[in-house]
């Protein structure tokens, strides 16, 4: 298959928000040529879907004007590549990364010598969303460190974990890798990632615990899920803020993320709105990750003001 470049030239400041763009149209990897001067390159798949992809970019990149006057500048150049340019093309920017104090990223086709400590993820993210290197999938692996950790004064109870919007699988990864008892839903409503992500939990030979579905929150049971995993946008989290809180058991934890700082206030909202207490948030780079709890019946809501 051929893919579609498409080259954008963006001020600066919204170089996070336009990668994140992109890779909600679907492009597999951003290549991001020069900080300064901020032009970003995407490759999707030239498909029945690319028009679609690029119409929904263009309003999405219209959009965000709003919030980075200088973005009515930006530019948009298109060209043909081959399926193998496209490969080399990102997998030239995709090395091992350590993404938080222990979980290293490393692209299947490297070579990597594991420190003592390291718990390293096998990633082969293909067209998915979901290397590592992102901002949002960083900050939710952190949190997922966090967590799971033994002295973490907020640990999630025991019991299964859900990913919503999995990607190429890598947080869901992240879990089974960090605690050996833990088995994780993973979902997602592409069919793309969910092949993608399958074969990487095969790689990292967690298939027993890791199960990957075509599916999206809404249709979970509820009160079942000890934690839940949420790295998609604003949008979604805001839309999605009750199915979250519904499938959430008493005392779980949801690590949610994608959320550009500007929309972390009414993501708060909604969240919050719904009865769960925000337990804090990270951020890197203008994007943000909020914790947030379940309360247990009777639980003060001291949490919420954090
Ligand atoms: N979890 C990965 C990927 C995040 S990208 C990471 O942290 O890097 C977000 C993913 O959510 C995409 O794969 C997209 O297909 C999926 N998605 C978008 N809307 C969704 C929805 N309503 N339900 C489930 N998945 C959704």
């Amino acid at each position: 298959m051929d893919y579609i470049e498409v080259r954008l030239t963006v001020p600066p400041e919204a170089l996070e928000a336009v990668a994140n763009l992109l890779n909600e149209q679907g492009s597999g990897g951003v290549a991001i040529d020069d900080e300064r001067e901020a032009t970003l390159r995407a490759y999707f798949p030239d498909d029945e879907r690319l028009e679609e992809r690029l119409k929904t970019l263009r309003g999405a990149l219209s959009d965000l004007v709003a919030f980075f006057p200088g973005m009515a500048e930006w530019r948009e150049e298109r060209r043909r590549v081959h399926e193998e340019d496209w490969a080399n093309a990102w997998r030239q920017f995709y090395h091992a990364t350590h993404v938080g104090r222990r979980l290293v990223v490393v692209p299947t086709w490297e070579s990597y010598q594991p420190g003592i400590e390291d718990v390293v993820i096998r990633m082969d993210p293909g067209m998915a969303f979901g290397t590592g290197t992102h901002p949002s999938t960083a900050l939710a692996m952190r949190w997922i460190e966090t967590v799971l950790d033994e002295g973490s004064s907020l640990r999630p109870p025991r019991g299964e974990v859900l990913d919503v919007g999995t990607g190429s699988g890598i947080l869901a990864i992240a879990v089974a890798l960090l605690d050996p008892g833990r088995s994780v839903r993973a979902l997602d409503i592409d069919p793309v990632a969910v092949r993608v992500a399958r074969h990487n939990v095969e790689e990292n030979r967690v298939g027993d615990r890791v199960r990957v579905a075509l599916g999206e929150v809404g249709a979970e049971p509820a009160g079942v899920y000890a934690l839940v995993l949420a790295n998609l946008t604003a949008d979604l989290l805001a839309e999605n803020a009750a199915h979250f809180a519904r499938v959430l058991a008493p005392g779980g934890l949801l690590i949610a993320s994608g959320i550009v700082d500007v929309y972390a206030e009414e993501v708060r909202r909604h969240l919050t709105g719904e009865g769960l207490l925000w337990q804090g948030a990270r951020s890197e780079s203008g994007w943000v990750a909020p914790l947030l709890e379940k309360p247990r019946p009777g639980q003060a809501p001291s949490g919420s003001q954090g």
